[in-house]
């Protein structure tokens, strides 16, 4: 039953054309359980079909000037800001998010496109001092041509735009695979650049539930030049394997384990307040989210205590609730994860200091909750919890903080608060991660580069490294030159 008018497209693009498939799958409203919309079932065949118009339509959007190009993308940000309230409306029902975060959203996305409307004018090449007389050596940069992306479900519009505008920009044509929960947003968006003059098959949205089917199509084809993926580092991994033959380009966006420092000499409010904005944005459910927040011994109760006062004044509703802060989880696997790392953390001796249950919201709905005594033996500071639970733990010294937040393979972001801006420097300076907040919860923008270190990923998104992801060097010598 559908409960929620859909005033978007719920077929699939290919070529410009919304398409129907003889199975669909059904659009789940995480805040009610109840089925908003149903989209296409499609499979490699549909997916062969989509990377067939993108290489048809590669020739002339790469060729056209980049100032042409940018006329359209600035258009398709004007639609996008246009659109915001049923943007965000539709982003709410399918992902659950409160909707007051569901506009930011649609403004984060739309940014990445202003931006990349701009910054595809200035993939600008280099002329080389020569070696030799009769030469003269110049670099260009080109598009690398026809691009994958697969995308998760916790920003479901703004990892889209952040991939499908730097590659237009830079002239690449693109194939969009959106996560299962969340196809409305993705087909929204695509619509709407269809509307701001994206010619047919330069932006093409495959929808499925067969999501391996899909990717192997994406992986094994040669015409494809790159992939780009936002998700979990198990299928980044699996999907690095698959793009070896072909030897493809690629960025990958994977998981995260942020540590969140606090030292003695941090201001308490900030830290509360950045602890807050980073743990319980989305209901925990970023990939910048703290998973570990490590607090020195002569501010750790201060700081326990401040932060439980916080988080029990957020309110758990459904997105649509003007009141709410915290949002549903986005479904049953993710309530389970939540409890099996609370459970686990609580055999190993670690305490509840708020919530530690489901609201009775609804069953996919979590209390936001501290937990204090985390120690390194527990699987919650290992994996990526999630969802609305800050696990504290206490540290000493500066060295065995920098050493307890290196502690893991994954490297996408950290946070740290100190009043010390020596301390703050030498400390940003040793984490291993590819983003750092310093006396700061929240700092993404289209500005500055995303990404992560280790096994948190390769290749940077937005910002001018955003751009270069979907351009090749080449280098031209122009030889012969009489004197
Ligand atoms: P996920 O399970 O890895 O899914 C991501 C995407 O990959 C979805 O579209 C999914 O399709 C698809 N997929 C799954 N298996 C595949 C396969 N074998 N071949 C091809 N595609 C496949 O991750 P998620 O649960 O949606 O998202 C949460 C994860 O994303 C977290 O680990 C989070 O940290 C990470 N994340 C990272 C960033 C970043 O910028 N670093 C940003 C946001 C999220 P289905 O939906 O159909 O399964």
């Amino acid at each position: 039953m559908t409960t929620t008018p859909v005033t978007y497209p719920t077929g699939a693009l290919i070529d410009g054309q919304w398409i129907t498939s003889a199975t669909s799958f059904p659009v789940i409203n995480p805040a009610t359980g109840k089925e908003i919309a149903r989209v296409p079932n499609l499979g490699a065949k549909e997916t062969q079909d989509a990377v067939d118009a993108a290489s048809r339509a590669l020739g002339a959007w790469s060729a056209k000037p980049a100032k042409d190009r940018s006329i359209v993308l600035r258009r398709w940000f004007d639609l996008i800001t246009a659109n915001t309230e049923p943007l965000a409306q539709l982003m709410t029902a399918e992902q659950g998010k409160p909707l007051s975060e569901a506009r930011g959203e649609v403004a984060y996305g739309a940014s990445f496109v202003e931006w990349f409307a701009e910054e595809g004018k200035r993939a600008y090449g280099r002329t080389i001092p020569t070696t030799v007389a009769s030469r003269r050596y110049i670099t260009i940069k080109q598009p690398i041509g026809v691009v994958a992306a697969i995308t998760p479900w916790n920003f479901p519009i703004a990892m889209i735009t952040r991939k499908v505008a730097s590659a237009l920009a830079a002239g690449c044509t693109i194939i969009v695979k959106p996560a299962e929960d969340t196809p409305l947003c993705a087909l929204a968006v695509a619509k709407l650049a269809l509307d701001a003059g994206v010619p047919p098959g330069v932006f093409n949205v495959v929808t499925t539930m067969d999501a391996p089917a899909v990717g192997k199509v994406l992986t094994d084809d040669a015409r494809v030049r790159k992939l780009t993926f936002t998700g979990s580092t198990a299928v980044g991994k699996a999907l690095y394997r698959q793009c070896a033959d072909t030897v493809k380009k690629l960025t990958l966006e994977l998981g995260g384990n942020a540590p969140l420092l606090i030292f003695d000499d941090a201001n308490l409010d900030q830290a509360v307040a950045g602890a807050m904005a980073s743990k319980y944005r989305n209901a925990g459910q970023t990939c910048v989210c703290a998973n570990r927040i490590l607090v020195q011994s002569g501010i750790y109760d201060r700081f326990a205590a401040a932060l439980v006062a916080a988080v029990e004044k957020l309110h758990v509703a459904p997105g649509t609730d003007a009141r709410c802060t915290i949002g549903p989880l986005i479904n049953a696997d993710a309530i389970a994860k939540v409890e099996a790392l609370s459970a686990d953390a609580i055999a190993k001796g670690a305490k509840v200091m708020t919530g530690g249950t489901v609201n009775a919201a609804g069953p996919l709905f979590y209390q936001p909750t501290v937990i204090s005594g985390v120690t390194r033996d527990m699987d919650i500071v290992r994996e990526e919890i999630f969802g609305p639970v800050a696990a504290l733990m206490r540290f000493e010294t500066e060295a065995d903080a920098i050493a307890l937040a290196n502690d893991t393979p994954f490297g996408l972001a950290a946070y740290l608060f100190s009043q010390n801006l020596s301390r703050a420097w030498r400390v940003a300076e040793k984490l291993e991660a590819g983003m750092v907040g310093v006396n700061d919860g929240i700092f993404s923008n289209e500005v500055v580069p995303f990404g992560g270190v280790k096994q948190s990923g390769l290749g940077r998104e937005g910002a001018a490294e955003g751009l270069d992801e979907y351009l090749e060097t080449k280098f031209i010598c122009l030889g012969a030159i009489d004197a």
